[in-house]
């Protein structure tokens, strides 16, 4: 089954405090229809047998044609809507919304017509049974079986009667557990459908995810045991003197009123109302339909926790099958957290994917409490991987220096250009640095040109380092990064230039993946007007072309550290007849 969670969160928004009504059948039964049926002398509805789940008949006193707005004395199944006609029966077994409990749906049956019932609500004392004729037609005066379907209604009283038991969970949990500190858990409000059921109490602070789980624990415990669910009518006055009762602020109750208790037998809690030990049971005024045992609730669990107002929280828990969903969507949450700390080639994308998977969680309609656990697990995961991620990073940096030392100390010391390929550290910025700097540690007066390979990603990180006394001599230091895209190579040679013009710039930008590099050599206007050429110097590396000024070659990304050699020594001569 699916659940229409975010249907239900907006209803919960358009609802305040109490149950709330379809809106649109608010005023089916205006002043103007009520009048008329009292008029006409049709008595109100009898309801009591709505209690009794079984097929029960009724006679049809009236018929709204809603459509046309008059009372009619036949209907067909010509006047279609949802909301079309109402059928004014002398007794139903229909449960009509109230207190929070969506009302029963079924059908009417008169030989082979058929009425479908789509809602029931009641006003003034008539319960409207609000649908269409389905087939055939339905005639003031029918006597009608009426077919409530009890497959629907069962998981709503089911929810309605979970209500009762939350109502004292909560009660035990937050007031005989916490004495000092608390405010009175009393019933604000509930809403009730086959899904889940939303209940409102007044009580003064947020609750700890702990006290949720002692909620959860105290209810499932009673639902365990399946315990009986015991209703009946009891005089007002004696009901009231029940001890722990509380009835809910500005109700008024019928007398007698019908009551409701779980696990304890109301014949002796009313021989003996006094009894203290009563409070240590669900009791409470209702005239809902319930289930007669509360281990048809299966299990419930709290999927939120919120503040409706102040000193009011709203819970919404869920039962049955939709209680098994929102679990298996918790326990493939947690799967999920497991499969990215099974991966042991930890990043920083393994700790993005954690934060993604962290709202992901934050934003579920899983239970309270593993959402809590899950939530707490997956923020120490990322805390740790964290730690992990920098050691890795600091251990890697030092052996990345060491590299660099051992690389200078197997230098000739007559070399002054050194090359250097490694694909231990990746491509990144700090680790090749890193080498760099380890091997000018060793040998300060060398230029260091150092390729970080990282072939997962297919990409490399040049850096080539030159001497101040190089420098001096104008050789230009080479860094790339962008392929062999002219452009980024262009723009290369642009940013370098935008600081020193009078420089003779020489750039290889490589692409790995498809072997091939991209030479820009430029020279400024004073080199030119010494009859310098741009194009020598490319063609120093490679097939190349193009003005004395700029010029172009293209060679493999193999060949690019050699290039940087050739172009290097090639700089020396340009130099040398400046
Ligand atoms: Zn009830």
């Amino acid at each position: 089954m699916t659940v229409d969670m975010e249907g239900f969160q907006n209803e919960m928004k358009t609802n305040q405090v109490g149950g709330g009504r379809v809106a649109a059948a608010k005023t089916f039964l205006d002043t103007f229809s009520l009048d008329k049926l009292k008029t006409d002398g049709v008595p109100l509805t009898n309801d009591n047998v709505k209690y009794v789940w079984e097929t029960a008949e009724a006679t049809v006193a009236a018929i709204l044609n809603k459509v046309s707005g008059e009372f009619v004395s036949t209907i067909g199944a010509d006047v279609t809507g949802d909301e079309a006609v109402g059928v004014i029966l002398d007794t139903t077994s229909f449960y009509s919304e109230a207190g929070g409990q969506i009302y029963d749906t079924g059908v009417l049956e008169v030989g082979s017509s058929v009425y479908e019932v789509k809602k029931v609500l009641s006003f003034g004392g008539y319960v409207a049974h609000i649908g269409a004729v389905s087939s055939g037609s339905l005639s003031v005066g029918d006597k009608v079986s009426l077919k409530v379907n009890y497959t629907r209604r069962l998981p709503i009283a089911s929810n309605h009667t979970a209500t009762h038991q939350l109502n004292w969970a909560l009660r035990q949990a937050l007031e005989r557990e916490k004495p000092d500190s608390f405010m009175e858990v009393n019933q604000k409000g509930s809403l009730v459908n086959e899904e889940m059921l939303r209940f409102d109490f007044s009580y003064n602070a947020k609750l700890s995810v702990e006290e949720i789980a002692r909620v959860e624990e105290l209810f499932n415990e009673a639902v365990a045991k399946n315990l009986q669910v015991y209703t009946r009518e009891v005089p007002l006055e004696l009901a009231k003197s029940i001890a722990g009762l509380r009835p809910m602020f500005g109700e008024k109750y019928p007398d007698p009123v019908n009551m409701v208790s779980i696990g304890q037998s109301l014949d002796e809690i009313v021989a003996n109302p006094g009894n203290e030990k009563w409070t240590q049971f669900s009791i409470e005024f209702c005239g809902g339909t319930h289930i007669k045992n509360l281990g048809e609730v299966q299990r419930g669990v709290i999927v939120s926790e919120d503040s409706l107002m102040k000193g009011v929280r709203r819970i919404v828990m869920l039962t049955r099958d939709a209680a098994r969903v929102a679990i298996a969507q918790g326990e493939a949450l947690v799967a999920e957290h497991q499969a990215l700390l099974a991966d042991t080639n930890v990043s920083d994308a393994t700790v993005k994917a954690l934060s993604v998977l962290n709202k992901k969680v934050g934003d579920s309609q899983v239970p309270i409490v593993l959402k809590a656990k899950l939530r707490d697990d997956i923020d120490t995961s990322i805390k740790n991987l964290n730690v992990l991620i920098k050691q890795r990073a600091s251990g890697l940096k030092t052996e990345a220096t060491a590299y660099g030392v051992a690389l200078a100390q197997a230098t000739n010391d007559a070399q002054k250009f050194v090359v250097d390929s490694t694909d231990k550290f990746g491509a990144e910025r700090e680790l090749v640095q890193a080498v760099i700097d380890g091997f000018l540690s060793v040998k300060a007066e060398v230029g260091v040109f150092v390729i970080g390979v990282d072939a997962p990603k297919d990409k490399a990180l040049v850096i080539a380092t030159l001497p101040a006394s190089f420098v001096a001599k104008k050789l230009s230091e080479k860094k790339n990064k962008f392929g062999a895209e002219r452009e980024l190579v262009q723009a290369v040679i642009d940013g370098f230039l935008s600081v020193r013009a009078e420089v003779g710039v020489f750039v290889i930008g490589v692409d790995a993946p498809k072997d091939k590099a991209l030479v820009i050599a430029t020279l400024p206007a004073s080199f030119v007007a010494k009859k310098l050429s741009a194009v020598e110097w490319a063609k120093s590396v490679g097939k190349g072309g193009g003005k004395p000024n700029a010029a172009q070659a293209g060679i493999l990304a193999s060949a690019a550290a050699d290039a940087v050699v050739a172009a290097t020594a090639f700089a020396k001569t340009l130099e040398a007849s400046l």
